[in-house]
């Protein structure tokens, strides 16, 4: 029979827009339907509550209002700032730095940068998926131009270093330091001063808002060149009439996020921790991958060995649980996540990892089901499996774990 329970636990993915923000949403489609670059009341009154949404951008980032441009998503923000400081300082340098967890907005990109000559160091990450600012150190040259490193990682939820690798990109090099903050952004405080950045990308989708919007910090005076050409809008950065709805949405997102941060850093908090509690104690052969105590308040990323990621997905979506066995962009591919393999997650391990990321429409219940759920989900998978039945039999099933080495995940 068809469960009729439903558990969304991928909100790393997307996110329900929050009904205030339909509410907004609806009047500047409806009403204030103008374009914002016409002089006449509509366009000004479109005008008026796209700036209102720059503040509210910039509000929740410690940035002032005209640092904002907005883009059509993260993904263009990301390519706005990497291509965009490439071509803007070829005169200064060709080198960029990133690592090697990026999301494909970055790492495609800078892939993509390559071929047309640039130099890419990817940094490594360790076992948890943190890079070392010293690595940041030993990588700088006189011809690095940009250092891009991500806030927090999409996929097992680790936070960086961020202020600490943007002390090292200030104090030892010339180079423009970005961030991803996709999913930290409304998640968790991000502040452009406290973490030294020139650009920090932000989208919508991820912080109860609408998709298809996003922004793209920069900070006064940084160089850097248009992917689009056409009129002046975005002060001549972002060519384009401004999506007004999705940016008035954005906005409110925003405000509502800097407004209850506090209450939604606790209130995932709890759940995620439970949902770890929970899975570990039920679930053997179970690890967490991503860092213990450095992670996203909303983020649970497990392997669980002798199970397939996507036979878990789609089971617990028989029974209504929406999860994710990698990012989103990724599922569907029969590759393991680049970000698991980076921390050293052997390629049969991840390739049973499996992502939940918790929101502020779930609750306790929500977990306890899914706690309930999902161990007998593995136990009749792993009745299907030689790999385990050897293990269990205490034949010669290989470890998974590397020989020697205390499992890289545990915690
Ligand atoms: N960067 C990170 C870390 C993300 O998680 C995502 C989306 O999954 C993006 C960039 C792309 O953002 P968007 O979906 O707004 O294009």
């Amino acid at each position: 029979m068809a469960e009729s329970r439903r558990v969304y636990l991928d909100h790393a993915a997307t996110t329900p827009v929050h009904p205030e923000v339909v509410r907004v949403m609806d009047h500047y489609m409806l009403e204030a339907f103008g374009n914002p670059s016409s002089i006449h009341s509509f366009g000004r009154e479109a005008r008026k509550g796209m700036e209102e949404a720059r503040e509210q951008v910039a509000a929740l980032m410690g940035a002032t209002p005209n640092e904002i441009f907005f883009t059509s998503g993260g993904t263009e923000a990301d390519n706005l700032a990497v291509q965009g400081v490439a071509r803007g300082r070829r005169e200064v340098g060709d080198h960029i730095i990133t690592s090697a967890v990026e999301h494909h907005a970055i790492l495609h990109t800078c892939e993509y940068l390559e071929k047309e000559g640039f130099k890419v160091t990817y940094l490594p990450v360790d076992r948890f998926g943190r890079v070392d600012p010293d690595d940041v150190r030993k990588a700088l040259t006189p011809r690095t131009i940009l250092v891009t490193i991500m806030a927090a990682n999409n996929e097992v939820g680790t936070i960086q270093p961020s202020a600490e690798i943007g002390r090292v990109v200030k104090a030892n090099s010339q180079a423009y330091y970005h961030i991803d903050a996709v999913q930290t952004y409304g998640n968790w405080p991000v502040n452009v001063d406290d973490l030294h950045v020139d650009l920090m990308t932000v989208s919508s989708h991820k912080i109860y808002g609408p998709k298809g919007v996003g922004a793209l910090y920069i900070r006064k005076g940084v160089k850097i060149v248009p992917l689009l050409f056409g009129g002046s809008h975005e002060r001549k950065r972002r060519a384009g009439t401004e999506g007004v709805p999705g940016i008035v949405g954005f906005g409110k997102a925003a405000e509502i996020a800097r407004e209850t941060l506090d209450q939604r850093i606790a209130h995932n908090r709890a759940l995620r921790d439970r949902l770890i509690a929970g899975l570990l104690e039920k679930i053997d052969y179970l690890t967490l991958n991503g860092h213990p105590t450095e992670r996203l308040p909303n983020n649970v990323n497990v392997s669980v060995e002798f199970v397939e990621g996507e036979s878990m997905l789609l089971n617990l979506d028989l029974k209504g649980i929406a999860a994710s066995s990698g990012s989103a962009c990724t599922s569907g591919s029969l590759e393991p996540s680049h970000v698991l393999l980076a921390m050293g997650v052997p390629p049969e391990v991840a390739h049973g990892s499996l992502r939940m990321t918790v929101g502020t429409d779930n609750t306790m219940d929500d977990i306890e089901y899914v706690i309930e759920t999902l161990p007998e989900i593995v136990r009749r998978l792993r009745a299907m499996s030689p790999l385990y039945a050897d293990k269990i039999k205490g034949r010669a099933a290989a470890p998974l774990t590397p020989a020697g080495e205390e499992h890289p995940h545990d915690v």
